[in-house]
């Protein structure tokens, strides 16, 4: 394992750079406060922003020499991908990996610039747990696990209770964030979102609808309109029912009545991003938008 002290605006860190999971555990076991870094695309604008203290004698573990974070694995007989926490934004809006989960490639070409997405992980979007981190939406819509190890052992949860809070998740001190394990549906899936731009832009309103086709389910997840991202059960229920599934399709006055759906169950609020009207709005018309890519339209 590597090792530096370096001063960092005037403290005094140590910076460990562990070669293998089991040697970054191992160090997280023995120190649980220690920061880790993955891209550092959050952490160090916390850092810059005094977010984030950096006091003498803080331990900083760099994670992105472990080899078992940064790769990813099918398991087509589980039917899920297993994403190695250090993978890249990058690697997940390229083939092959985009053609197996298409709306977490959506996100991940939203995200940033490309300097951003080649540093920046998926782990860390998970651990930062923003509102609008454009990864989320589309792990909760998949009902992605997200896994994580500690010295006393690994353990695995839905995102949907890994996500607690703005920036608040079930993480313990001590423990890694090793994967998120993502399972394969069989149908249309899409993500979109609003900025105030094209490109480096944190979402205003983000959403991620996917279909199953054998379960003839919709699942839908928004982003930025509450306090984590929701799932909208009422506009899921509503959808399922109203999709006509032989052919695919569905009346106009239900795919509007779905947007009505999604902006009732969000809860945004106003800041310098937008005001919550504009938030609530814009996640009619996404939701609107994402179903009616899914099906076919009714004349
Ligand atoms: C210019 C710019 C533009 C951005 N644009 C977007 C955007 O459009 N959409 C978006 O969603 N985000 C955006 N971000 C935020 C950021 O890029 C993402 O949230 C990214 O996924 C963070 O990953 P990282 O590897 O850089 O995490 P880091 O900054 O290294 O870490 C973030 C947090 O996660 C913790 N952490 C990291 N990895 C692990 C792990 N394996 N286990 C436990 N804890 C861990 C760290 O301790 C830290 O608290 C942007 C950031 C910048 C600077």
């Amino acid at each position: 394992m590597g090792a530096i002290s370096e001063s960092v605006a005037s403290a005094i860190v140590s910076v460990l750079v562990p070669r293998s999971l089991a040697d970054c555990v191992g160090v997280l076991g023995e120190r649980p406060d220690a920061l880790v870094l993955a891209g550092g695309t959050d952490l160090m604008v916390a850092v810059n922003e005094s977010h984030r203290r950096i006091d003498d004698g803080l331990t900083v573990v760099a994670v992105n020499r472990v080899p078992e974070l940064r790769s990813w694995t099918l398991d087509r007989v589980a039917g899920v991908v297993r994403i190695g926490a250090g993978v890249t934004y990058t690697e997940l809006a390229a083939d092959p990996l985009a053609g197996l989960l298409p709306a977490l490639a959506q996100a991940a070409r939203t995200v940033g610039s490309p300097q951003i997405r080649n540093a920046a992980t998926i782990g860390g979007n998970v651990a930062t747990c923003s509102p609008a981190g454009d990864g989320l939406p589309v792990l909760a819509a998949l009902e992605a696990d997200v896994e994580l190890a500690s010295a006393s052992g690994v353990r695995s949860l839905p995102i949907a209770e890994f996500m607690l809070g703005v920036k608040k998740t079930a993480r313990e001190p001590g423990e890694l964030i090793t994967a998120v394990t993502v399972p394969l549906l069989d149908g249309w899936q899409g993500y979109v979102k609003v900025g105030v731009r094209n490109a480096m832009v944190i979402a205003i309103s983000g959403a991620c609808l996917a279909v199953d086709t054998p379960s003839r389910s919709v699942r839908l997840a928004l982003g930025s309109v509450a306090p984590t991202i929701i799932r909208v059960p009422e506009a899921e229920r509503f959808a399922a029912e109203r999709v006509d599934w032989a052919t695919g399709s569905i009346d106009p006055n239900d795919v509007a009545e779905f947007g009505r759906l999604a902006a009732a169950a969000s809860r945004p609020i106003d800041d310098h991003r937008s005001t919550a009207a504009y938030r609530r709005h814009s996640i009619e018309v996404l939701a609107r938008r994402l179903l009616a890519r899914a099906f076919e339209v009714n004349a």
